[in-house]
């Protein structure tokens, strides 16, 4: 008897287009989709507000003690999960720039990772989730079922990230931009807890030379056929 969760996991650098194939993936298997950076970037904005001294680990404790978190399913298929942090829709303020590198800084930080690796388990207990972030398929779901890690070259991750803000009507300077991602990408694959990596049974796809429709239909395929594979 397999002891595998009915779990799927995506990770991998920013960028990669895993939000939307993850939110595409989850409404195809009816499947709930989970959002691990979002609960990252919410941490990020409560420590920021308030003002906690990341240096001092029984103030972060305190701190990470009392916070509320709470993720709405998206309205749509182009649109992230809603967070609710203690009770206010943070929504909208946790995906600017300075929150994706603040997420970046805060997650480096063991009693962070255990909250949220810990409160992610909970809600992924029944299975039956799509689960996006970086150490998903390594750290959060291990037995998951089927594991893929998604990667592109920074350049092209860049481009991508430039299209969605200015289709949100941001100011973009690409160089810039660059140069966040590939700090962001150092930062994430360094540091000492749940680094990003692939795990080692992940199935690994380039997504630079595939559409986002293309990579979906990728991973769909292999998780029906080792679905079948399991089940027969
Ligand atoms: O995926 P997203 O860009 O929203 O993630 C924001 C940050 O949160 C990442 O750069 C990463 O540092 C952190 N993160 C993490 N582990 C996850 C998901 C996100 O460390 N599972």
């Amino acid at each position: 008897m397999s002891n595998l969760q009915k779990v799927v996991t995506i990770d991998g650098p920013s960028g990669v287009g895993k939000s939307t194939i993850s939110r595409r993936v989850a409404a195809n298997l009816s499947f709930t989709y989970l959002d691990t950076g979002a609960m990252y970037r919410a941490v990020a904005l409560h420590l920021k507000e308030t003002a906690v001294d990341l240096d001092d680990e029984a103030s972060l404790r305190t701190s990470l003690d009392t916070l509320s978190l709470k993720l709405l399913p998206a309205a749509g298929e182009s649109d992230d999960v809603g967070v609710i942090l203690n009770g206010r829709d943070v929504s909208q303020d946790i995906r600017s720039p300075e929150m994706s590198m603040l997420a970046s800084k805060v997650s480096a930080l063991s009693p962070v990772r255990e909250k949220l690796t810990h409160m992610q388990q909970e809600i992924g207990r029944e299975g039956n989730i799509v689960a996006e972030g970086r150490d998903t398929g390594t750290v959060v779901f291990p037995l998951a079922s089927w594991k893929f890690y998604l990667d592109a070259d920074p350049k092209e991750r860049m481009r991508r990230r430039a299209e969605q803000l200015r289709e949100k009507g941001e100011q973009v300077d690409e160089g810039e931009l660059l140069q966040m991602i590939i700090k962001r990408d150092h930062d994430d694959q360094a540091r000492t807890i749940a680094p990003l990596c692939k795990a080692e049974d992940a199935l690994l796809v380039d997504t630079g030379m595939l559409t986002i429709n293309e990579v979906t239909e990728v991973l769909l395929r292999v998780i029906k056929e080792k679905n079948s594979a399991l089940s027969g």
